[in-house]
């Protein structure tokens, strides 16, 4: 028996409670009305396969992931899109009408779309990037950065050895900088990406100097809370070209939402001033 049900989406986690997720997916549910609901769950490690099989006999139609278990559904799914098996982590599942899990990374994508809106200009081609911090966020940027033709990343990490593993799988397009040597590589950087969470509320500030900045320098700080971090004020003041971490965690949304619901939501002012709450 086929049944026509509302579409069911959701975020999955532990914890889950602080996913903006819900309330994105939840105004384009309305600003487009949509029959369709969005759901926060905060699932245990043992129950977390279970949960997955379930799902879709409830009527989900897929669920963003969360931490800590980016990397643990791509064991449970059926099938893994090539740009998760690079990142190495999946954060949009698309349970599927013949039955089986999609596992996707839409991150890089957010990334560079957010790029694309904040900064027109951007040429990807035009110089090396600068990318600060080498955790599961750095993967996705470096494997986005380097698809759309980033001739050179610099990639600085306090932790050498985890700068060093990306190097290993992304190749000789990366370049590793001493972490005290970080400022020192800015001067002629098309594009300076923070993905370390320095500069986060609660965290420590990113102390890397600035002064190597230049007018023209597109700069952008994955940490959206703040909005503006002193990374972006600094480089403000110093004539870069500067782009939040928001929109990349809006842009990130579209592919799922648009797949789960039918709709490809548009990313406008109103969009951010409604996670933003
Ligand atoms: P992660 O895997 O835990 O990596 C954390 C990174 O920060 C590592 O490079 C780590 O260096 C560095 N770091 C932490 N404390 C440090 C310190 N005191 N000094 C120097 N480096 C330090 O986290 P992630 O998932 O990559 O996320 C990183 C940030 O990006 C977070 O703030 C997260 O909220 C943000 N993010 C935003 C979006 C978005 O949509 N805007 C998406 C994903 C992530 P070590 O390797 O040396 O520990």
């Amino acid at each position: 028996m086929t049944l026509s049900r509302i579409p069911l989406a959701g975020v999955i986690g532990a914890p889950v409670a602080h996913s903006r997720s819900p309330r994105l997916h939840g105004y384009w549910l309305g600003k487009y009305g949509l029959a369709g609901h969005y759901i926060p769950m905060e699932i245990a490690p043992d129950k977390l396969d279970a949960a997955m099989r379930l799902l879709p006999d409830l009527g989900f139609v897929g669920v963003n992931v969360t931490i800590p278990y980016k990397e643990k559904v791509m064991e449970i799914a059926d099938l893994v899109s090539d740009r998760a098996t690079l990142i190495g982590a999946a954060n949009t599942i698309i349970f599927r009408n013949d039955g089986r899990i999609h596992a996707d990374n839409t991150d890089g994508y957010g990334f560079i779309e957010n790029l694309r809106q904040g900064a027109p200009g951007w040429d990807p081609k035009a110089g090396p990037a600068v990318v600060l911090g080498a955790g599961g966020a750095a993967r996705a940027v470096i494997a986005s950065l380097l698809e759309v033709g980033v001739p050179e990343i610099r990639l600085s990490n306090r932790t050498r050895l985890r700068a060093e593993s990306l190097r290993d799988d992304f190749g000789n397009r990366i370049q590793v900088v001493e972490w005290v040597q970080a400022g020192n590589v800015l001067e002629d950087a098309a594009l300076v990406v923070n993905s370390t969470s320095l500069g986060m509320v609660g965290k420590a500030e990113l102390r890397v100097p600035l002064d190597g900045l230049r007018p023209g320098t597109v700069v952008t700080d994955l940490v959206y809370t703040p909005l503006q971090t002193r990374l972006l004020r600094v480089a403000a003041e110093q004539g870069c070209t500067c782009v939040d971490g928001l929109g990349m965690l809006i842009h990130q949304a579209v592919p799922g939402f648009e797949r789960w619901f039918g709709q490809r939501p548009e990313v406008d002012d109103a969009t951010r001033a409604a996670v933003l709450g």
